[in-house]
């Protein structure tokens, strides 16, 4: 393999993500002491991630909006709008049916949580009732664009960038006027969003090593079924559904597509929200992956909305192991509901921490299971949301990657490049409007 030697900022994430988990690891085994709580647990490290964090969703609106409204006006008609939304819509629902059937099939085979003592935790859980789908669709048209914004609500932004788009492109030369502006606005996003990545070793670093400090890996042990048994399902969706829907529907090379995985990945492992994410992700697909704007900027957050093809996992594995506990046998049927539910549920499930949990109790009343059983697993659910929004991730990237082959405006060249979009080397947006 030849060295790349601009995907340096990588491998120091890669360095940042393990020497977090050596050094939470080690703190939370031995204790640590009250002036490393309090100084640098809670002190130094806890600043550096909330802002770390916080710097990431302070890009997410103004970039989905300004980038959406770009990648619309590129879009030579109305019909091809429809057509990639329709495209994503439905990667998106079959990639995460997809993941819920293996989880399902892989808990069933497995069986976890057979000898399992509920009596062992004193957590408690109280599920929300899920909001009906009529007030659903209604929700999707902002009553006023600037709330929706300001509660950073992405299906109600995608709404108004998609229409405001449409409407630049008609109207003619002031609508060109207002495109030179976005244009513009985009790039100086952009750069934003490269200066956090910069910072992203440090950030890394601050979260893992604290949430490794806090969850000790001894939570594990009396859910290691369960824990096992996710974790295996969410490899298969990452090493095999993925790189085999790479490779039958795009003719694309998996391995380079995991290995610009990479960045998006350490960012959704450490801060477990595909939401704060979204920066980097929409990035990776138009950088590093050759993704055109037009079709990136709207899979992009729209994946990260609706598609949470860990989250569905997790919903799977979860159920089973639930049943088990409670001796209640699942019937066919109940399979079957749990994968129209859990894929449902993903998709109304919001892009941010442990969110997941909260839909599981969705998906559990289907079949009729008892909610409190969400508690049995609060244990180990962070570690477990980590590497199911890192899961989401990616499928956000493949069905991006799909759907602009499909298209025909994947850029291969950037595609194919190992050092493509790497933030030390100078960076470009490929041109939306010219297919490869
Ligand atoms: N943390 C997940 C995400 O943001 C959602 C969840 O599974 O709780 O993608």
């Amino acid at each position: 393999m030849i060295p790349n030697p601009t995907s340096t900022l990588t491998r120091r994430i890669v360095i940042a993500m393990l020497a977090g988990i050596a050094l939470g690891s080690t703190l939370n085994q031995f204790g640590p002491p009250a002036w490393a709580q309090l100084y640098l647990l809670d002190g130094i490290l806890g600043v550096v991630g909330a802002l770390f964090v916080a710097a990431l969703k302070m890009m997410v609106v103004p970039l989905v909006f300004v980038s959406l409204v770009v990648g619309v006006t590129a879009l030579s008609d109305l019909r091809t709008l429809g057509r990639v939304g329709a495209k994503a819509l439905t990667l998106y629902l079959v990639t995460t049916a997809l993941a819920v059937t293996i989880a399902l099939a892989l808990a069933a085979a497995v069986a976890p949580g057979g000898g399992f003592n509920a009596g062992r935790t004193d957590a408690s859980f109280s599920g929300k009732p899920a909001p009906p789908l009529t007030e659903m669709l209604i929700g999707l048209v902002p009553t006023n664009p600037i709330a929706a914004m300001a509660e950073g609500n992405m299906l109600q932004i995608i709404v108004f960038a998609l229409l405001f788009g449409v409407a630049v492109t008609m109207s003619g030369a002031r609508g060109t006027h207002v495109l030179k502006l976005f244009n513009d606005l985009d790039a100086v996003i952009m750069h934003m969003v490269e200066w956090i990545m910069r910072l992203a070793p440090y950030g890394v670093f601050a979260l893992i090593t604290r949430t490794f400090a806090t969850q000790g890996l001894d939570v594990l042990l009396p859910l290691a079924s369960y824990f096992l048994t996710l974790t295996a399902a969410l490899a298969i969706q990452l090493f095999v559904s993925y790189p085999l829907l790479l490779r039958l529907l795009a003719s694309l090379n998996p391995i380079t597509f995991l290995k610009k995985m990479r960045d998006p990945a350490a960012f959704a492992f450490s801060t477990a929200s595909s939401g704060a994410t979204i920066p980097v992700t929409l990035r990776t697909v138009e950088y590093k992956m050759g993704v055109p704007n037009s079709i990136g900027a709207f899979t992009v957050p729209l994946g990260a909305t609706i598609n949470m093809d860990g989250t569905a996992m997790m919903q799977g594995v979860a159920t089973v192991f639930i049943a088990n506990v409670y001796g209640v046998d699942l019937a066919f049927g109940d399979y079957l509901l749990v994968v129209l539910t859990a894929t449902l549920a993903s998709v109304g499930t919001a892009a941010i921490p442990a969110v997941g949990l909260v839909t599981l109790a969705m998906v559990l009343g289907q079949v009729g299971l008892p909610v409190e059983g969400i508690a049995l697993i609060l244990g180990v659910d962070r570690l477990l949301d980590m590497m199911r929004t890192t899961v989401n991730v990616t499928g956000d990237c493949a069905v991006s990657c799909i759907v602009a082959q499909s298209e025909r405006t994947l850029d291969r060249a950037i595609f194919d490049d190992p050092a493509a979009g790497s933030v030390t080397a100078a960076t470009r947006r490929p041109s939306p409007s010219a297919p490869a």
